[in-house]
């Protein structure tokens, strides 16, 4: 069963910030969508693919007019992050923003029925540079950190200062079918359901720990990532840098005996 509830992450007059947790159904990796708006700009943040268009559309249409959507936001290039941009485009007059890395790829993923005129494909994507950056978005600012090879090449995460929530993509991920609270409670107990998914996708130490110090240096309230629990309350987010930073991955754990050709 779908469950179309949203959950406020935060919430004044002017500013919301909206989490769906459950709208993936069969055989789909569980997975968060999030919605920011402020000051009547909206900004949906890494909506996935065909499985979950027509129940986010659903699920956000309880909060905002879906046609008048500002943006897209896609922090990498992934089937569950942004396979459903060509729908998108044309359901709601939304702009996707993407690493440049990724932007010229996105035509592929679009219909020529949505726009004839390939370069229109084109005006809807803003490609943000590898550095990341500034956008005004309602009466403030989002920033577009870099977060690059956690785990794409060209991968970018999102920090409100107004809310203070870090949205971390895939970093910070864990594995679960169904929970009950949408909070990690227990650090240690919370590792095996992420440490596999680090090992495996996630660079190496030296980005994870780069990455780490870079989110020191801001004011962080909860890391709420792409897949499973979030991170609530400075103990914990910094339980989650410290471990981070730490953890051999990736190409750190590669030699040799990953680089065989197969015998059967
Ligand atoms: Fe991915």
């Amino acid at each position: 069963m779908i469950n179309f509830k949203p959950i406020e992450l935060y919430a004044d007059d002017n500013h919301s910030c909206i989490m769906f947790n459950d709208l993936v159904t069969g055989h789909g990796v569980q997975a968060n969508q999030f919605l920011i708006v402020s000051n009547g700009q909206s900004i949906l943040l890494d909506p996935g693919g065909d499985l979950t268009y027509m129940p986010l559309t659903i699920a956000a249409g309880q909060v905002i007019k879906t046609r008048n959507l500002s943006y897209i936001f896609a922090s990498h290039q992934d089937p569950d992050i942004i396979a459903s941009i060509d729908r998108w485009l044309m359901n709601t007059s939304c702009k996707v923003i993407i690493s440049k890395l990724w932007g010229r790829f996105l035509p592929h993923l679009v219909s020529t029925f949505v726009d004839q005129h390939g370069a229109d494909i084109q005006r809807r994507i803003i490609e943000i540079d590898d550095p990341g950056q500034r956008m005004r978005f309602g009466k403030n600012q989002v920033i577009f950190l870099p977060a690059h090879f956690l785990h794409s090449v060209g991968n970018f995460q999102l920090y409100d200062p107004i809310s203070k929530i870090l949205f971390s993509g895939d970093m910070g991920a864990s594995i679960f079918d169904s929970f009950e609270s949408i909070f990690v409670e227990d650090f240690a107990a919370h590792i095996p359901s992420m440490q596999g998914f680090h090992e495996r996708y996630m660079v190496s130490r030296k980005v994870t720990g780069l990455w780490a110090n870079m989110i020191r240096e801001l004011d962080v309230e909860m890391i709420v990532p792409q897949h499973g629990k979030a991170f609530k309350g400075q103990d914990m987010v910094n339980q989650f840098l410290n471990w981070v930073a730490e953890l051999d991955c990736g190409i750190d754990l590669f030699s040799g005996k990953n680089y065989k050709i197969p015998i059967v």
